[in-house]
């Protein structure tokens, strides 16, 4: 496993990290004894970074990465998040995000996360991140509840200039840079850089839309854009390829990222994530990939509030 440096903090993470989303029943239901051993493996094989938060399943998939964790904890880098707690339910007051982390530590079974974020700030008011969010966040890291602070979003533009106004440890974002976008790239990486913040980069896969299976009913890409993954997947089997290897081998490729994160529930996904990282994409099939792709390439949907769109 090769592991980078999280912008200035002292965390090496290893660059393919453990999405524990789906241990929630995110994608679809997911067996819990395959869901913990699949965590098991993922700690065996090396991967130490494990991202999750209240949000998803409503509190299940972090009961269910607590438990699976008993006894790993020092082993790996634990990062939950606050502030989102139903598709629709937000909370960014100081008050909810410093209850909130004592929940989180109870269900985690642990004293302490490794990093707190701020889980979608696009859908709060960025006033109220910036001067009462982050603060509260910077309180339980004085108080040795989490090591580092963070955020996640959608809106790159919103990211930026939350970040530009409070200094933060780390940005997540999803769906920013992957086979079918690279916008991250252009605007973020060269952000991140110069302000020393980690970036840990998620959706590897596109929440599904690049592997054989297919999106999820829920996800917000228009009918295109699916269509365009269901391509990516035809054209890399005519290739003898696995979509979704090749997707995720191109996101490990970028040096930029710290860690990139796939939702993962069994120890299949696990086991052939991992062989990405004996894997090298070929250029001309990234060549082939990025043609088929153009007509819908840099796609975005909107999320959050309208005045954080972009
Ligand atoms: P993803 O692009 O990683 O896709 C996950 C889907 O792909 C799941 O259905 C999974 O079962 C499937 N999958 C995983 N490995 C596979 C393989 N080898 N072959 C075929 N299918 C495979 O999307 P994601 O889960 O949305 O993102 C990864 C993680 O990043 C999440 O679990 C979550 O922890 C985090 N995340 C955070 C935010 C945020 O903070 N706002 C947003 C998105 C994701």
């Amino acid at each position: 496993m090769e592991y980078r440096q999280l912008g200035n903090t002292s965390l090496r993470v290893s660059i393919l990290g453990y999405g524990a989303s789906p241990l929630g029943n995110a994608f679809r239901v997911t067996d819990p004894a395959e869901g913990a051993a699949a965590v098991h493996l993922a700690v065996e094989r090396g991967i130490n970074y494990f991202d999750v938060s209240p949000y998803y399943g409503l509190t299940l998939a972090e009961t269910r990465l607590g438990e699976a964790l008993v006894g790993l904890r020092q082993q790996v880098i634990l990062v939950t998040k606050c502030g989102r707690y139903g598709a629709d339910q937000f909370d960014f007051s100081a008050a909810r995000i410093t209850a909130s982390i004592d929940e989180s530590l109870a269900r985690l079974r642990t004293d302490y996360v490794d990093l707190l974020q701020a889980h979608d700030v696009e859908f709060g008011d960025a006033r109220q991140i910036v001067e009462e969010t982050i603060p509260a966040m910077r309180k339980l890291q004085a108080q040795g509840k989490t090591r580092f602070i963070g955020i996640t979003g959608y809106s790159l533009k919103n990211l930026m200039a939350i970040a530009a106004q409070v200094p933060v440890d780390s940005i997540l974002t999803y769906c920013r840079y992957n086979l079918m976008i690279d916008d991250m790239d252009s605007e973020l990486i060269p952000f991140a850089k110069q302000h020393g913040i980690g970036i840990i980069n998620a959706s590897p896969l596109h929440m599904g839309i690049i592997t054989e299976r297919g999106a999820p009913d829920w996800h917000p890409a228009p009918q295109e854009v699916r269509d365009a993954g269901q391509r990516i997947v035809a054209l890399c089997r005519q290739h003898g390829l696995d979509a979704s290897e090749v997707a995720l081998r191109f996101c490990l490729d970028h040096a930029g990222v710290a860690s990139t994160l796939v939702g993962m529930s069994s120890r299949k996904h696990v086991e052939g994530n991992l062989k990405c990282l004996e894997l090298r994409n070929n250029p001309a099939l990234l060549e082939e990939i990025r043609a088929t792709v153009a007509p819908v390439a840099n796609l975005t949907w909107p999320s959050g509030l309208p005045e954080n769109y972009g």
